[in-house]
Formats: C-alpha cells, sequence, structure tokens
C-alpha cells in the first residue's frame, strides 16, 4: 500500500508517523515541525534571550547533535550565538571517539568548540580511575552518580572559559521522565521539587540552564537526526549498564506501551510538583571549599572528590554523605584546609 501524502504539505509521499499524534508527515515537513516545537519551547519559557553566549553541552551523542543542530537553524530568529562545550571525562575507549563526532561537528558547522577534561579539572581523576577506586568499596555501579556530579561542574567551567551567559543540555523528554521516576524511586524529595521546570535560573552565581528539547521523544530526536542526516556517536558508556537509570528506563517503556502519553505526563508531574513547607530544604548557602552552590558545608563536586581522595568514596554518596559534611566542617580533621594534599581541589 502506498504511503499516504503528506498531511501538511500535501505534495510529498509521508515518510513516517509521528509517534504521539500519529500525524503523517514528510521528513521535511517534520523538521520543520519538530525545530518549530523547541522554538515555542525556548520562547514561551523565555529561556534564551536575545544576545545570549550559549553554551552547548556536546557529547557528541544524538540529543547534543539533535540539539546544536537546531539551535543553529534558530539562531537568526533567537539572535543568540553559539559555542559547543564538550567535556572529556576520561573514559578509555569510549570519550575518544564521541569527542571526534564533536570535532566533526564544530567544524562542519563552523561552531567554536571548547573540551574540558576532569583530569585537568579535578586533580588528576577521570573517571576510569573514579571506577577503579569505587570498585575497591562495592560502590562501581556508582559511576553514573559520580560522573553526573562532576559532569556538571565541567560544564560550567567550560562554559565560564568562553564567556557563556547561559548553558543548554540535550536532555529528551524520555530522559527527564526517567530522571522523575529515579527521583520517586530513591525518596528524593528535594529533587522532585527541583526537577520540575525547563531548567535553573542560574541560583548561587551558576549560569542559567535550560534544556530546550524536555518536550521533545526520543524517538523523533532520533527520526530529526535521520532525516538530517546527522553524524553523531551512538555507542553506549562503557559504564551506563551498571547505571541505575537503566532500571528505570525499562519500567519506562513498559509503561509506555501501556500508557503512550507515561513519558510527557511525568515530566507535566514533575512541572506541578511542590514540597510541603516542612519537608523543604534549607536555603542552599556556599560550598566551604569552592564557593559553588551548596546545601551541605561541601557542595556535591567537592564531597565526591574529598571521599575519592581519602579513599573513602562511599562517605561522598547517598546516606554517609551525612558523616562526611560533618568531618568537613571548618576546624574539624576533615576541613580540607587542613587536608595533607589539595589533590582533588578542583581548580575552579
Ligand atoms: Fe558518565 Fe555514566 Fe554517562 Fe558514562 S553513562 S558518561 S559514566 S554519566
Amino acid at each position: 500500500m502506498p504511503a499516504p501524502p503528506c498531511a501538511s504539505c500535501h505534495a510529498s509521499r509521508a515518510a513516517l508517523r509521528r509517534p504521539r499524534s500519529g500525524q503523517a508527515l514528510c521528513g521535511a515537513c517534520f523538521c520543520a515541525a519538530f525545530e518549530a516545537e523547541v522554538l515555542h519551547t525556548v520562547l514561551a519559557g523565555r529561556l534564551l534571550p536575545p544576545g545570549a553566549v550559549v553554551a552547548v553541552g556536546a557529547s557528541g551523542g544524538k540529543d547534543s547533535t539533535v540539539l546544536a543542530h537546531v539551535l543553529r537553524a534558530l539562531t537568526p530568529r533567537l539572535g543568540i550565538s553559539l559555542q559547543l562545550v564538550a567535556v572529556d571525562e576520561g573514559i578509555g575507549g569510549y570519550r575518544d571517539a564521541a569527542l571526534a563526532a564533536v570535532r566533526r561537528q564544530a567544524a562542519r558547522w563552523e561552531l567554536p568548540l571548547t573540551v574540558v577534561a576532569y583530569e585537568d579539572l579535578f586533580g588528576g581523576w577521570t573517571m576510569d580511575a573514579v571506577a577503579r577506586s569505587t570498585a575497591g568499596s562495592g560502590r562501581s555501579r556508582s559511576c553514573c552518580t559520580f560522573c553526573g556530579v562532576l559532569r556538571r561542574r565541567a560544564l560550567e567551567e567550560g562554559a565560564r572559559r568562553v564567556g557563556a551567559t547561559h548553558i543548554v543540555t540535550g536532555h529528551n523528554a524520555d530522559d527527564m521522565a526517567e530522571t522523575v521516576l529515579m527521583n520517586f524511586l530513591r525518596g528524593d524529595a528535594g529533587r522532585l521539587a527541583r526537577g520540575g521546570g525547563l531548567g535553573s535560573p542560574g541560583e548561587g552565581g551558576a549560569l542559567p540552564r535550560c534544556r530546550p528539547l524536555q518536550f521533545a521523544s526520543q524517538k523523533e530526536v532520533v527520526l530529526y537526526a535521520h532525516f538530517r542526516r546527522l553524524d553523531y556517536f551512538s555507542e553506549e558508556c562503557v559504564y551506563a549498564p551498571e547505571a541505575f537509570r537503566g532500571h528505570a528506563r525499562d519500567l519506562l517503556k513498559r509503561l509506555e506501551a501501556a500508557r503512550p502519553s507515561a513519558v510527557l505526563d511525568l515530566v507535566h508531574s514533575a512541572e506541578r510538583l511542590a514540597l510541603a513547607p516542612a519537608a523543604r530544604t534549607p536555603r542552599p548557602g556556599a560550598c566551604s571549599r569552592c564557593g559553588a552552590l551548596a546545601s551541605r558545608a561541601l557542595c556535591q563536586a567537592c564531597a565526591l572528590l574529598d571521599g575519592l581522595n581519602r579513599g573513602r568514596p562511599r562517605l561522598a554518596i547517598g546516606k554517609g554523605r551525612r558523616g562526611l559534611d560533618e568531618e568537613a566542617m571548618p576546624g574539624t580533621p576533615g576541613d580540607p584546609a587542613r587536608a595533607p594534599t589539595s589533590k582533588a581541589v578542583p581548580t575552579f
């Protein structure tokens, strides 16, 4: 049976049905609709003001590739300029190939690219070194917990180096729904309450961050990359199979099979969540070591590095974190100012 005509231009044959709406579109009309929806997300949310210097967190994967491509197409409409910022986590057999994809994109799209490496920023720690250290303490399954915190900090540092005023990341609706599920499953009310909205406005001196693909499904991101013939890196990180996120992803797939709107429902539910006054976390202050926003004595990045440097990575995550903070209070034996070496002190 021949494909139906495109429901938008009526001139070409449809090449796909949009996963959510079922609308039959040709490739060109689908890409135009996708870009228009991202533009609407940015304008309606007032995410990127005219004149903004936007650092795109570029990993070489499909999401950040699509994000950079769409924003580049929208640059004249938005009046912004783009900078690609890539983070080298130091993951052998994975990141080098992904960074090669980012370099090809930067050259093809004539966008400036800056690469920041964990090894340089975090006193010699690479993710491979973190994995070796945490494996000995039975925490090897937590690689992504460490990496997520350090990557956030590295991207902030990279964005500052290029004079960015805003940061964008390629998280899509499926990523966001997985995060909401994970926070529910962990009982992390604070993160649930902070996880809504389209990003963070830049509290405590941090650069504002947003996720323009937050309402785009993963399937449509892949379709857009396909129809625009984008060159991206599609292999999975060597540590990804250990991540708790994989369980949330499997659960979400089953939920979506039973209820196709489950992904967006979860994203929107997070936007509307509010914490009861009694459950609210205290107003964050400044990290006693690096000055970044922190709800405890040390920010998450400094706490993780401190635990790693002491050979006690367990202290830095989950319930052990409280112990670390108490040890790290000024004047106590854990006070970083009294630490015998400054190996893990971030260079920011
Ligand atoms: Fe880092 Fe985990 Fe992503 Fe690998 S899968 S890059 S360890 S967050």
